[in-house]
């Protein structure tokens, strides 16, 4: 799984990616289809058109009871295919699950892990697919083309072609128009830049047809159906076409462009059953843009990324940039989420607009663009760079008064022909990363890719703070309470236990400005063993009456630390040696910054319940021996949950997953009583967040659970 920023915005599929990731640890890559077999969704890396084939017979053996089944790919992949349906068992499409090779388990114990998911990507596919609910089957679709004969061969033919290219709209659009007998073809989506026209016209009744084609797309838009002009006038003498449009719509049902066939006037009549075959074409043309772009920016997707990428790539020398915009999460925090997605948008039309024609750009992540560069010299894709961060220096976020300014920070690499893109990505990325330690707003170049893993490339003097800072004792433990949502008292159940490091200056620094150096450095084993040393050497004193008050406190435990496998026998020696129960302490797993508490379900689930599905959990599994049985739901969904429908069904089906493998449930990031209120609706069980109580240095928490403690033995680690 690979690492998103915590402020990735939650929406799409890829939250329920993550949830199916977390119900069944032996899922690998997800992808959704609709009931065309068009590719609506698929996880990263997900590379198989061949799974297509498999779902042929979907329909066939799909029975409403099982609903679902598992099957092995030619290469022999398990995978798990399952129909969508929406509530009143309407065909949706199918979701597709590639599992670990040698999982195990039957369909419908998979499917009983995956009910609540299921039930949501089936809300989701219907309210976002309004038009394909509504649509034709392609059955019936072609019943209506056989009526023109060429039809049914048209349609086939477009389900064969390779549509991860533009080449394939055009190739869509050419067989359109000649298949129903037009001499002039066109597909427009303005915001995508996008415009083919295929035509037989002569250059003088071409420029007739351009301007025809915006008052039509004009109309379109503003009557949102499909228009038939068969006889009319254009200024005053009888039009040369007989017209036939009809409007596309994104994913949101907006009008975005439109589709459009000439026909001579003096050929036939359009008749309604071509309508319907234009608007059939239509959404096909839109799915298949929809599988390549990304809805917020309109770049490639990462699927479609990827594939072009590499495939430039194989053909010559190339740069690649690594653009990720500059505390973005500040952004959203002071702004909203509509002011972030504004940045992000404004930021991929200026590096767009900054690389070129030629240029591959992609959105990656949330915040996060590539750029691949062909036959470009590092001088000026550095230049390229110093273009993107002078533009977007210029984009101050503007709200009521209040500015933020926007920069991004820019990593730049260049490989020889037919290098691996990974690799390009990943030197470019470091680079990025550096640029930001180095302060943000700035580029960094990786120019030898070779000398990567030889050269140190550590900045020294980061690290050396950072040890220092372990060894003078710098950092401290703050304390959240975790509390009951059950009882509106709010009893304080336990803490989570925060590190933060005192600064030169007196300042207190969050783990935001330390955790990633740490973990860059190898230093996160050294800063968990110190948080837990930490805590115990304060709770030592008051074992007792922490015993009596029944209270946990949650550490941190970082990847490195799990993989490391020494932390789990540290952490008991440490407990024994104290003479503090392990009771007294839970751990929080974080797999990587983003997929955070998801992650941290995940593993735990993975080592508590799910053992039969399980595989390559060997680095984990040695944590069995700590007490884990809570599932914490992340803070960027439960935050926005009264506000995003998607966020609130993801915190509703953790619930009742949790509530199935009888886990507690924590709530983090819950700032409102309202969001308190809705969880306990949800039957959540504990809450953390600014609204149940602040972060607080861990001895300040502790004289307010115990009030007898004896002030004079705390005064010491103060
Ligand atoms: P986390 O585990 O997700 O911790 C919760 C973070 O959310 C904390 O940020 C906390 O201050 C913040 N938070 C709490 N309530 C709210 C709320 O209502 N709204 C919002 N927006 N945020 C809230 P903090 O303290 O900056 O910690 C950041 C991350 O650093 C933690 O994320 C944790 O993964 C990591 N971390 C902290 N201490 C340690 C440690 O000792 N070891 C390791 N490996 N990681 C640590
Ligand atoms: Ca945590
Ligand atoms: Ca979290």
């Amino acid at each position: 799984m690979r690492a998103n920023s915590d402020d990735s915005a939650v929406g799409g599929y890829a939250p329920y990616a993550q949830l199916v990731k977390m119900l069944l640890p032996s899922a690998r890559c997800i992808a959704i289809y609709d009931n065309y077999t068009e590719l609506v969704w698929c996880s990263e890396g997900f590379e198989r058109p061949d799974l297509r084939a498999l779902l042929e017979h979907q329909h066939a053996s799909d029975t409403v009871a099982g609903r679902g089944r598992v099957e092995n790919t030619p290469s022999g992949t398990p995978v798990f295919i399952s129909a969508l349906r929406a509530a009143d068992a309407r065909p949706l499409g199918s979701v597709v699950i590639e599992l670990a090779a040698g999982a195990r388990g039957t369909p419908s114990m998979v499917v009983s892990m995956l009910r609540p998911v299921l039930d949501c990507l089936e809300r989701l596919l219907d309210l976002e697919q309004p038009a394909a609910a509504s649509a034709p089957q392609p059955a019936a679709a072609l019943a209506t083309a056989s009526e023109r004969g060429a039809g049914v061969e048209l349609l086939l033919k477009v389900d064969e072609q390779d549509r991860e290219d533009t080449s394939a709209l055009a190739e869509l659009l050419r067989h359109t128009t000649r298949e129903l007998g037009c001499v002039t073809g066109a597909l427009l989506v303005p915001d995508k830049h996008l415009e083919i026209v295929w035509t037989e016209a002569n250059s003088e009744e071409r420029a007739h047809l351009d301007r025809t084609q915006k008052h039509l797309l004009a109309w379109v838009r503003l009557n949102n159906r499909p228009m038939v002009v068969n006889r009319g006038v254009a200024g005053g003498a009888e039009a040369p076409y007989k017209i036939m449009s009809c409007p596309l719509r994104d994913a949101h049902g907006r009008v975005t462009g439109l589709l459009a066939l000439f026909r001579a006037s003096t050929a036939e009549d359009f008749v309604e059953g071509e309508v319907r075959i234009l608007e059939f074409v239509g959404r096909k043309a839109m799915a298949v843009l929809h599988s390549e772009y990304d809805a917020l920016t309109g770049l490639t997707n990462r699927f479609i990324f990827e594939r072009r990428a590499q495939r430039l790539l194989d053909a010559a020398p190339a740069a690649v940039l690594y653009v990720d915009i500059d505390k973005i999460a500040t952004i959203n925090e002071t702004f909203g989420l509509g002011a972030g997605d504004e940045v992000i948008q404004r930021v991929a039309a200026l590096v767009q607009s900054a690389a070129g024609a030629t240029a591959l750009v992609s959105r990656l992540a949330s915040d996060r663009f590539a750029v691949v560069l062909p036959e470009c010299t590092m001088g000026v894709a550095s230049e390229i760079g110093g273009a993107i961060l002078g533009a977007t220096s210029q984009l101050g976020y503007l709200h009521d008064g209040e500015a933020l300014p926007v920069s991004v920070s820019v990593g730049a690499t260049v490989g020889a022909a037919r290098a691996r893109l990974p690799h390009l990505l990943a030197a470019a990325e470091l680079a990025c990363k550096r640029a930001k330690r180095a302060g943000a707003g700035r580029l960094e170049i990786i120019d030898d890719i070779g000398s990567l893993t030889s050269a140190p490339t550590r900045q020294t003097l980061a690290a050396v703070d950072l040890e220092e800072a372990l060894r003078a004792n710098q950092f401290h433990l703050d304390a959240q309470p975790i509390v009951g949502l059950r009882a509106r008292t709010s009893e304080t159940v336990g803490y989570e236990l925060l590190t933060r490091l005192r600064g030169p200056a007196g300042e207190v620094l969050a783990p935001d400005k330390f955790i990633d150096a740490c973990a860059e450095y190898g230093l996160s084993p050294a800063l968990d063993r110190w948080a837990l040393c930490a805590a115990v050497e304060t709770l030592r004193p008051h074992v007792q009456s922490l015993l009596g008050s029944n209270v946990f406190f949650a550490l941190n435990v970082s990847a490195q630390s799990l993989e490391s496998r020494k932390y789990t026998a540290f952490a008991l020696d440490t407990l024994a040696a104290a003479g503090l129960p392990m009771s007294l302490f839970t751990f929080e797993l974080k797999e990587s910054v983003a997929v955070a508490n998801l992650g941290v379900a995940e593993a735990f689930i993975r080592d508590m319940t799910l053992d039969d599905f399980g595989s390559g959990l060997s680095s984990l599994a040695h944590l069995r021996q700590l007490p884990v049985s809570y599932l914490k739901i992340d803070g960027q969904f439960v935050r926005r949950m009264l506000t995003d429908r998607i966020a609130e069904s993801i915190v509703s089906a953790i619930a009742r997953a949790a509530h199935t493998l009888n886990l507690v449930t924590i709530a983090e990031h819950v700032e409102s009583a309202a969001v308190a209120e809705r969880l306990r609706e949800l039957d959540v069980l504990l809450g953390q967040g600014f609204h149940l109580g602040r972060p607080a240095p861990l001895l300040a928490q502790l004289l307010q659970q115990l009030p007898a403690a004896p002030v004079a033995r705390l005064s010491t680690r103060a």
